[in-house]
């Protein structure tokens, strides 16, 4: 029993620029366990970025195609505990021997070795005896090999080896299709607003956002009832923690210039070609209208301008959503964003 989950494969496992390297790497590893440079294959980032799945996801894949290899999946704090284990039990042959047997290793946080001298000093061994047999090894961790303290040296030095790939945070889209593939798989459809509202809201890791999901499709489940966002805004109340947060100018300066692929800083550079000076302009209406600061307050934001030219502003892109559709359409899009902060 190689300890590996079978719903972690590499089909489910959303491909983004946040994962690229680092799924391509697995991807390359698991077709070829030990015959690639990448050994070991050093997957790092922080809580519930999708480590575990994509070390499991090579290990599964490994499985499916050549069943014959031996795989072993171990969470550093199992490794950690069988070798105490075998100490006490005097086992400690059979536990090197049963890891320097497998064909590919797939160690799960390794900053948990942490302060382990003992258990470290062994790893290093199964290690060595592994890469020098032309096995694969893979590692996961919280950290990049060089920021991790409390490992000795010649353990971090053998973890360099490799390659090491880094998992970041979803971006927007990638949010999308990671919760589309999550309805697809219960076999439940949301709003598409809903999805999106959750995926806006839900930015700092996959497992809050799958998290989300799940505690949706579970009440729609159980109370035989469609989820409009109203409805969802309720239901994440807990898992949104700041749906009152303040929207700032800041925030609206960055969702206009996003809007209008303009670089940010220039609505606050003196320049007065058309894209920047539109993009200016409703980032003032929006803040008239969103923020409590002052007509005042809201020139000296954008570039030092005074309050007339704020008025000037808000009076032109009032008039234009009065005479210009396409205009119009324009800033319900970008209110739409903000809304939903
Ligand atoms: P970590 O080990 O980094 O804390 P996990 O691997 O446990 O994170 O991932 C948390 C959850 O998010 C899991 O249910 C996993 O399936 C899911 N997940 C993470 N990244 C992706 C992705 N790119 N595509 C689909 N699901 C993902
Ligand atoms: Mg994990």
């Amino acid at each position: 029993d190689p300890q590996l989950n079978s719903n972690y494969t590499f089909e489910n496992y959303i491909e983004g620029d946040c994962n690229r390297l680092a799924r391509s790497a697995g991807y390359a590893v698991a077709a070829k366990p030990g015959g690639t440079s990448f050994n070991p294959l050093m997957v790092y980032g922080g809580v519930g970025l999708g480590k575990t799945h994509l070390a499991q996801a090579i290990g599964n894949e490994i499985k499916r195609t050549m069943p014959d290899k031996l795989v072993i999946y171990v969470s550093c704090e199992k490794f950690c505990q069988q070798f105490v284990d075998s100490l006490k039990n005097n086992t400690i042959n059979d536990f090197v021997n049963f890891y320097q047997a497998m064909d590919v290793i797939i160690m799960d946080d390794v900053h948990n070795f942490a302060g382990k001298e003992k258990t470290q000093d062994i790893f290093f061994h199964i290690f060595n005896h592994l890469h020098q047999s032309g096995k694969q090894v893979i590692l996961t961790s919280d950290k990049a090999p060089k920021d991790l303290a409390g490992l000795e040296e010649r353990l971090l030095s053998r973890f360099k080896w490799g390659l090491s790939a880094d998992l970041q945070i979803p971006d927007l889209e990638t949010r999308i299709a990671i919760l589309r593939k999550k309805m697809y798989a219960d076999g439940i459809e949301l709003p598409q607003e809903v999805v999106e509202y959750v995926a806006h809201n839900i930015d700092n890791n996959v497992r809050e956002l799958e998290g989300a999901m799940v505690s949706l499709l579970a009440q729609s489940t159980l109370n035989k009832k469609d989820i409009d966002l109203s409805l969802a805004k309720q239901m994440l109340k807990n898992f949104i923690k700041n749906t009152t947060k303040e929207i700032s100018m800041e925030y609206i300066q960055k969702l206009v210039c996003e809007y209008f692929e303009v670089p940010v800083d220039m609505v606050k550079s003196p320049t007065r070609k058309r894209e920047i000076v539109q993009a200016r302009q409703i980032s003032m209406y929006l803040s008239k209208s969103h923020t409590k600061s002052s007509l005042k307050t809201i020139g000296a934001f954008f570039g030092g301008r005074d309050h007339s030219t704020v008025i000037y502003a808000c009076q032109t892109v009032e008039d234009l959503i009065d005479t210009d559709k396409k205009f119009k359409g324009y800033v319900h899009d970008i209110q739409k964003k903000l809304k939903m902060s």
